[in-house]
């Protein structure tokens, strides 16, 4: 049955960067690990396809680190052909077996977290925080959908019914899935994806982000040298309207599963609604526009802490990051002077170097449109602070944490996928219509509450109409199996990933009952 809690399954261990000599340890077995040559060419049917490819670069330095092959309509069509005839046999293999070989690759990126950790940092442009963090989601969505394969798909359950028959429910995969995953967690989304819907029965078609093809290419060779077959998971590198069009447009495709914005996601649903042939399924996440609700009573070292973490670490580049920061009015003043002087301490550049709190963003494009926003603001004199604790680095794609005053919540019309922290006020007695205005956005991603009334924080957790509510903490950093993550309305379709829902979508039921 469903599967709330799993008591064998453990989460990853991870590191203490803060025990001395460990991170010094992790660089210089990073720097061990580095293949300067590496190339991202796709895999089909377990061959790599070489070519002379594309360079890939670092966003911080904008230094080559590898190349790209982009997979072309043959090497989607040879995928699509061998995992349907291969999808069969993997499904009726059975849960135990799939979990074995995801648990076989959990194994094999831990062992080999240098590697990982090294392309988060050189292709995405994490911290080494983040990087950690990133490996040991990974690691752990592959266990968690593990355990669940196990659990749930290895056996059949036996219902009631009336004596003489036997009644049985069983999960078996849906067919092809599309994965296209993206660039903010190169890793553990990609393999999130993947792995659930490996684990349920499913052959995979897994399209990384045009930005991250490398550390994708790494996990999918792993996933393979742990046993998945590879007329079953195929690796396709490529840009969205080349490659995901492909994908989604194809008739075989029987499933999406897709992280980004909200935009391509609609994209995605309408180019699956025009094909012919079954119905196909689209789990979609998507963007956030979330909001921390701080009232008078809320203790502002905290508030500080958890609004800065929550906007700026990852150089905000998080669906789940804070985009508006909602204070009392009658403390707001105090409150936003606390969050400008933690800002001033943050230190903007590069990832590799230990002391970064936020490092570059993705790519130049994204750099420019963040910038021309935050200038927008410094215009018409709505910049209340623009912080770094040392000049920006010349080269890579930074900016500055940046804090910006809104008239009203309803100001924020999209979501700006940077470091920029929206801030506004609100009136003692006008908590409901606040939190009415934040639902309005459509979004419904994280919603940060800090106040110290507990009936407050379940007043607004239970009015707000979002996927993940954080009390007097962070809003970042969902943890597998614990906070399940994933948001509703223009935020997504759920279900939530790492949670006891997520696979079910990815499969579908057969009942079979039998005269005894
Ligand atoms: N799961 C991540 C978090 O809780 C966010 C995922 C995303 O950005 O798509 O921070």
């Amino acid at each position: 049955g469903l599967q709330l809690y799993d008591p064998v399954r453990r989460n990853s261990r991870g590191y203490d960067l803060g025990e001395p000599g460990v991170p010094e340890a992790l660089i210089a077995a990073i720097a061990e690990a580095r293949d300067a040559g590496a190339v991202a060419a796709p895999i089909v049917g377990g061959r790599e396809r070489r070519g002379k490819g594309e360079p890939v670069h670092n966003p911080a330095t904008g230094v080559v680190i590898g190349r790209v092959v982009e997979a072309d309509a043959a090497a989607v069509e040879e995928a699509v052909a061998a995992a349907r005839k291969a999808q069969g046999d993997w499904s009726l293999a059975g849960g135990a077996f799939r979990a074995e070989r995801l648990e076989r690759a959990a194994d094999l990126i831990e062992e080999r977290d240098a590697l990982f950790l090294g392309l988060a940092m050189d292709e995405a442009g994490k911290t080494l925080v983040d990087a950690v963090a990133e490996v040991r989601e990974a690691v752990d969505f592959l266990r968690y959908y593990a355990a669940q394969a196990r659990a749930d798909f290895s056996w059949p359950v036996t219902l009631p019914g009336p004596t003489g028959e036997r009644n049985e429910l069983i999960l078996e995969g849906k067919g092809i899935f599309a994965c296209i995953s993206p660039w903010n967690f190169p890793l553990a989304i990609f393999l999130g994806q993947v792995s659930a819907a490996l684990a349920a029965g499913n052959a995979v078609l897994a399209k990384p982000a045009e930005q991250t093809p490398l550390i994708a290419h790494a996990a999918v060779e792993t996933l393979l040298e742990a046993g998945v077959p590879g007329d079953i998971l195929h690796y396709l590198p490529g840009r969205g309207e080349t490659v995901g069009a492909a994908l989604t447009g194809h008739d075989d495709v029987i499933g999406v599963a897709f992280t980004g914005s909200t935009e391509v996601a609609r994209a995605i649903n309408r180019s699956l609604a025009m094909r012919e042939g079954p119905i196909a399924t689209l789990i979609a996440e998507t963007g956030g526009a979330n909001a921390m609700i701080v009232d008078s009573t809320a203790l502002p070292e905290q508030v500080a802490r958890d609004a800065v973490a929550s906007a700026f670490q990852s150089a905000g580049q998080r669906c789940s990051a804070l985009r508006l920061l909602c204070v009392q009015d009658d403390v707001a003043d105090a409150m936003i002077a606390m969050v400008a002087g933690a800002m001033a301490e943050l230190n903007v550049g590069d990832p590799a170097i230990l002391a970064t709190d936020v490092g570059p963003i993705i790519d130049e494009e994204a750099q420019s449109n963040i910038a021309a926003y935050v200038e927008e603001a410094r215009a018409a004199g709505r910049l209340i602070a623009e912080a770094a604790r040392t000049k920006l680095p010349a080269g890579g794609t930074f900016v500055a944490p940046a804090m910006i005053r809104l008239d009203h919540v309803t100001d924020l019309k999209r979501e700006i996928f940077g470091p920029v922290l929206h801030v506004a006020t609100w009136k003692g007695g006008e908590l409901d219509a606040l939190i009415d205005a934040i639902n309005a956005s459509g979004y419904g991603l994280t919603l940060g509450v800090h106040t110290r009334i507990d009936s407050v924080a379940a007043h607004v957790a239970a009015r707000a109409q979002v996927g993940n509510v954080y009390v007097n903490r962070n809003q970042i950093g969902a943890i597998v199996g614990s906070q399940p993550f994933g948001g509703r309305g223009l935020s997504g379709t759920g279900p939530k990933a790492g949670g006891p829902n997520y696979l079910r979508r990815f499969a579908e039921e057969k009942s079979i009952s039998t005269d005894i």
